[in-house]
Parts: C-alpha cells; sequence; structure tokens
C-alpha cells in the first residue's frame, strides 16, 4: 500500500490543487492532503476551516484522506507511514523554491522521495493567493474554486468588511 502526503496551506483550496491530487489519487493508494496548521503566511481561513472546506471539495475522491500537522513535514510523513511527499510545479518560480524544499526534505530523510506534478496549463497561472485577492474586490473565482469555496470567500471578506 503506497501512501502519498500532499502538504499545503490550502488557503484555500483551488481547482490547480484539486487536479494534482487527482492525477495523484489515480497512482498512490491513499493520498492524505495535510493542512499545515501554522505557515508562515497570513491566512484568511482558520485550520478548521480549511480541513472542511478540502473535505467537501474531495468527497468524491475515495482515495484522499484530509488530516492536519503542525510538525516538521518529514515526521509527518512518517508518522503516518508514507514515504512520498506530493507537489505541484506551476513554473520556475515553483521550481525554485520546491528544489530546494525538496532538498531539505531529503537531507532530513533520504527515505522519502518528493514527487512533483506539473500543473495542467489551464492551472498555472493562479495560487490561492490570487484567488484571495480577486474574491477581496468582488470579482468572480467560480472558474478557480469549486461553489462551496466562492461561497465560503464570500462570507469571509462579508465579514471583514462588516468588521
Ligand atoms: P504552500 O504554502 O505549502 O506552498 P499551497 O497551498 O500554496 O501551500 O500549495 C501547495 C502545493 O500546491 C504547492 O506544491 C504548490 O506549488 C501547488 N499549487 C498551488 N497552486 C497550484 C495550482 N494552481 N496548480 C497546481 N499546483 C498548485
Amino acid at each position: 500500500m503506497t501512501i502519498a502526503v500532499y502538504p499545503g496551506s490550502f488557503d484555500p483550496v483551488t481547482n490547480g490543487h484539486l487536479d494534482i491530487v487527482t492525477r495523484a489519487s489515480r497512482l498512490f493508494d491513499s493520498v492524505i492532503m495535510a493542512v499545515f496548521d501554522r505557515p508562515n503566511k497570513n491566512l484568511l481561513f482558520s485550520t478548521a476551516e480549511r480541513v472542511a472546506l478540502l473535505e467537501e471539495a474531495t468527497r468524491d475522491l475515495p482515495r484522499v484522506k484530509i488530516d492536519t500537522y503542525s510538525m516538521l513535514t518529514v515526521d509527518y510523513v512518517r508518522s503516518v507511514g508514507a514515504s512520498i511527499i506530493v507537489r505541484g510545479l506551476r513554473d520556475p518560480r515553483d521550481f525554485e523554491h520546491e528544489f530546494q524544499m525538496a532538498q531539505i526534505h531529503q537531507t532530513l530523510d533520504p527515505q522519502i522521495d518528493v514527487v512533483f506534478f506539473m500543473a495542467g496549463h489551464q492551472y498555472t497561472f493562479f495560487s490561492s493567493s490570487t484567488v484571495r485577492e480577486i474574491a477581496a474586490l468582488g470579482g468572480d473565482v467560480s472558474w478557480l474554486v469549486p461553489p462551496h469555496i466562492v461561497a465560503a470567500l464570500q462570507r469571509a471578506y462579508q465579514k471583514t468588511s462588516d468588521e
């Protein structure tokens, strides 16, 4: 049984992430989308919200599970009996960052391999932060994220503007 971990902030999950996890779940028996609890980023959604949004988004993917973690990624990967980290690559900028991260993971635990999926061409130009920026200004993001994420973004920015 090959278990892979797809770690990330997923703030919120986008169609780009879902494309990667759908393709990874065709290759591995089980893929855990692991929400990093405390990334060095300003988050819009809490960890519980990011998990709930991911659970809804992956309901039709039986091999995909959702979890959270707050330790070193390689320690988490080992703790769930996995030996593969899945990441997506959109462009050379991603590559530079991901190359460095993969080497760090490999140095910390040589038993763990990082497997990269090239983003589908329709997903290469956006990230969760692009989605948040468009949604914050009232733009349409329904072509970038599933419908329940559109609704969650609307609620989140409505709350912010009410405060
Ligand atoms: P992190 O904070 O760990 O970078 P993200 O949620 O931003 O978390 O991204 C997680 C992974 O998903 C990264 O490997 C990133 O390159 C990939 N990714 C992000 N957006 C897309 C997209 N639109 N298409 C494909 N992969 C993506």
